[in-house]
């Protein structure tokens, strides 16, 4: 049988090829959608070969909210009452100031679950965790500083990937192939599949704040809007994390109007925030984040599957991504784990994944939609103040229905739970 080779054409076959090792199940990507698969399936038994490009989980563009979706998954496995030793925040809801009233469409604490919050974790301890947990497990393995940039393919089905590791490129060859390679996939280039782009009216400009003496701690998402621009402050205990957003595009509109004009710009929207602006020294201490979105028609071919930002890029608007990713490795694993102890997985299998996250995806990417065009783009093209429209108001004054955005917010539009058998 030939094995045909999909590579990467930008990247040049710079090392020699090792001899191939085997897996039964290899993940391209130690983000959370790919760190939580593998660790399911190690718990099942399944031998898994996880692979991540960089050599650490420390990186920027990380979001760090775990909802009570993903707190309630780790409960079932025995990990969130560890995970919590760890240190976090927690916050009950977005607190939104407009026209310099406070508006605080959920909360989650009349949520029936354990978790009724969002936990602020640094997404590095909260990978790093995950990753030790998995090393518990001797049919766990992964690999970092493991750039993956080729598929291999036998009879048109896809028996694993080529890698670049830090000394030569090695082969690992597996009865499954899951791409979690996130919102740049490579996996889902080198497969051909060709992501369905929305596009989010917005980009943002993502950076940290000092915590100052006699800053309290807060357990709220602040936001508030003024003049066009949007700033959403985040407290993850040593620092306040801000996004500054603004409409797409318009990057470099922020930067000509120079620094001072953007630190005036925050403190208008946040006073509070008079004295730690002045921290703000170099355009290179913030981080410009391209909104986007999409979604793969299709996440599967036989041997191959994409789950995560690599089936759909999430946009960041109500911190979903993570728990998302995390849902289809979750599902991921109910439905492949019996496959994969039995050595193969047909693709009908694979087209179960998708069909039982899909809708989901599909439904929180509408009402995505509809708060970025219709809320946050509009208040981003007005100069004018913000008014909450009466209906918003009324709704979230109504007890039947005041709870559903925070129980979309927290579980997604399906609970997922971990099978264990
Ligand atoms: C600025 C910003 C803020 C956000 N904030 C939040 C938030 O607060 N809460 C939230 O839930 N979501 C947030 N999101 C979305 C969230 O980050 C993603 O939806 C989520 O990380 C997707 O998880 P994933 O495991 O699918 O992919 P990723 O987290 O992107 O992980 C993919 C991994 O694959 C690795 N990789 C890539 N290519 C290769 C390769 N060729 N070989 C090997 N490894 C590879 C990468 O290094 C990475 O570690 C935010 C997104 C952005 C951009």
């Amino acid at each position: 049988m030939a094995t045909a080779i999909v590579p990467d054409p930008e990247l040049e076959l710079a090392h020699p090829i090792e001899p191939a090792s085997e897996t039964t199940c290899c993940i391209v990507g130690g983000g959370p959608g790919g760190m939580m698969l593998a660790l399911c399936l190690a718990r099942r038994g399944i031998d898994v070969t996880l692979l991540e490009a960089h050599k650490d989980f420390d990186r920027e563009f990380r979001g760090d909210t775990v909802h009570p979706s993903t707190l309630e998954i780790l409960d079932q496995m025995g990990l969130a009452e560890r995970l919590h030793l760890l240190p976090h925040n927690k916050i009950y809801g977005p607190t939104l100031q407009i026209a310099g009233v406070n508006f605080t469409p959920v909360d989650f604490r009349r949520l029936k679950t354990k978790f009724p919050y969002i936990m602020l974790i640094p997404q590095t301890k909260f990978l790093g965790f995950l990753a030790a947990e998995g090393r518990k497990y001797p049919n766990f393995h992964l690999r970092m500083v493991a750039n993956v940039v080729a598929l291999l393919e036998e009879d048109g089905r896809v028996r694993g990937v080529r890698y670049q590791g830090t000394d030569a490129q090695h082969e690992v060859r597996a009865a499954l192939t899951v791409g979690a390679d996130g919102r740049f996939s490579r996996v889902r280039q080198l497969a051909g599949f060709e992501p369905i782009k929305m596009s989010p009216p917005m980009d943002i400009l993502w950076l940290q704040l000092p915590h100052l003496p006699g800053d309290a701690h807060s357990d709220r998402v602040m936001g508030g809007f003024r003049q066009g621009r949007l700033l959403a402050v985040f407290d993850r205990i040593d620092y306040w994390q801000v996004g500054y957003v603004f409409p797409k595009g318009q990057y470099q509109q922020v930067k000509a109007a120079g620094m001072e004009a953007f630190r005036k710009s925050i403190v208008d929207i946040e006073p509070h925030f008079a004295r730690h602006v002045e921290a703000l020294k170099e355009w290179n201490q913030c981080s410009l984040l391209s909104v986007e979105a999409s979604r793969c028609p299709l996440w599967h071919k036989p041997g191959l599957l994409l789950i995560g930002d690599a089936a759909h890029v999430m946009s960041p608007v109500g911190g979903v991504g993570i728990n998302y990713a995390i849902q289809d490795a979750v599902v991921a694993a109910n439905v492949l784990s019996a496959p994969l102890l039995n050595g193969s997985v047909e693709e009908a299998k694979l087209a179960e994944v998708q069909r039982q996250r899909e809708w989901p995806v599909r439904v929180i990417q509408a009402v995505q939609s509809i708060l970025q065009t219709r809320f946050i783009g509009s208040a981003l093209q007005t100069q004018s103040t913000l008014q909450i429209p009466w209906t918003v108001r009324t709704f979230f004054k109504i007890p039947i229905l005041r709870d559903i955005p925070a129980r979309v917010l927290a579980f997604g539009v399906r609970r997922v739970r971990l099978e264990t058998s």
